[in-house]
């Protein structure tokens, strides 16, 4: 098929809703695998720690996978870190992860940002990487920053267990929680905005299996319909797990697209926002980009344009195990099926 559109005009227009070459490839979440990182020398934690780095490493997805986008945030870590909590960094082939035994707030009294929050190397490693991708990729690539949502950074800062106790017996609390952890969110979007990012995934981790679509509502849907307002630039949520309760309220917030796990039938959950909202996904990771080969990414990939999602992406970080051969599956079994679909 012949391209009209470079990746980047590709993933805005997709992103604005309007027509497209063919669809584009784009992970709001991570892409970057072992290989990847030994590729251009960048591994883990350092690519998680120094822009240069990470901007090595998030290119891969465009250089190496023929990804529409690339996106140097490779965890969900990076604002916790900053925010003071206790972190666990890890080697190459895991993810730096918080250390939630010790939670470092109580109460809603606690939450505060701490003074040059921005200039935390830990925030900055993204800010910076998002420049330098700019300046290198130009106007080719989209590229797509990610500012946690107010529910992942309670869990990190509160601990889970704590912060789903307090949504049972101090709703009001919760609530109070939920508005000053938001301007967390908004600060580093607004920088990363500033920094050059294209879009913004905004991931806010009331999962299917901890949180009921009823909790999303009562708690989250207002906030994230505010964040759409006040972030000036297309966010994408993503929340892990069966959403399929909570999406018809997700397709209300204003959010640009969903990204959405393969726990959740793509043509059920087409039907389901009935285009309220974009769809990205939601090629299944554990079982068929982890231990299958690039047939069964064919096939689940052309499961998701036939029911017209309109950005396809693995459905949430890959292993960083997984197979490149599998990851560039994607981008040319998208090819294959508009060119098959092309009449
Ligand atoms: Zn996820």
């Amino acid at each position: 098929m012949v391209e009209t559109m470079t990746p980047r005009e590709r993933v805005l227009a997709a992103l604005d809703r309007q027509p497209v070459d063919r669809t584009p490839v784009a992970c709001p979440t991570n892409i970057s695998t072992v290989e990847l990182m030994d590729l251009v020398d960048a591994p883990f934690p350092d690519a998680c720690r120094d822009p240069e780095l990470a901007a090595r490493l998030a290119a891969t997805g465009y250089y190496e996978l023929g990804f529409d986008a690339v996106s140097p945030y490779f965890s969900i870590i990076q604002e916790s870190s900053a925010l003071g909590c206790d972190m666990q960094w890890e080697e190459k082939d895991n993810w730096p992860t918080v250390r939630m035994h010790q939670p470092i707030w109580k109460d809603s009294r606690d939450v505060r940002v701490p003074p040059g929050f921005l200039e935390h190397p830990d925030i900055i490693t993204v800010t910076r990487a998002i420049e330098i991708l700019r300046r290198e990729l130009g106007d080719e690539v989209a590229i797509i920053g990610k500012t946690m949502g107010p529910w992942t950074l309670a869990y990190h800062a509160f601990g889970v267990e704590n912060f789903l106790l307090m949504t049972v017996d101090q709703p009001d609390e919760v609530m109070r929680i939920m508005h000053k952890l938001k301007e967390v969110s908004v600060l580093f979007g607004e920088a990363q905005i500033a920094a050059g990012a294209d879009a913004l995934t905004f991931p806010d981790h009331a999962t299917g299996d901890l949180v009921s679509g009823e909790y999303y509502k009562r708690f989250l849907q207002d906030i994230h319909t505010e964040m759409a307002e006040r972030l000036d630039t297309p966010l994408i949520l993503h929340i892990c797990g069966a959403t399929l309760d909570r999406m018809p309220y997700i397709a209300q917030t204003g959010m640009a697209y969903f990204h959405f796990d393969s726990k959740n039938d793509p043509q059920a959950a087409m039907d389901t926002v009935a285009g309220g909202i974009g769809l990205v996904g939601n090629i299944n990771n554990p079982s068929t980009l982890y231990s299958r080969g690039p047939e069964e990414v064919r096939q689940e990939v052309f499961k998701c344009l036939d029911a017209g999602v309109q950005m396809i992406a693995p459905e949430c970080a890959i292993p960083l195990a997984t197979k490149l051969e599998n990851l560039i599956a994607i981008p040319e079994a998208v090819v294959e099926w508009h060119e098959a679909n092309a009449n």
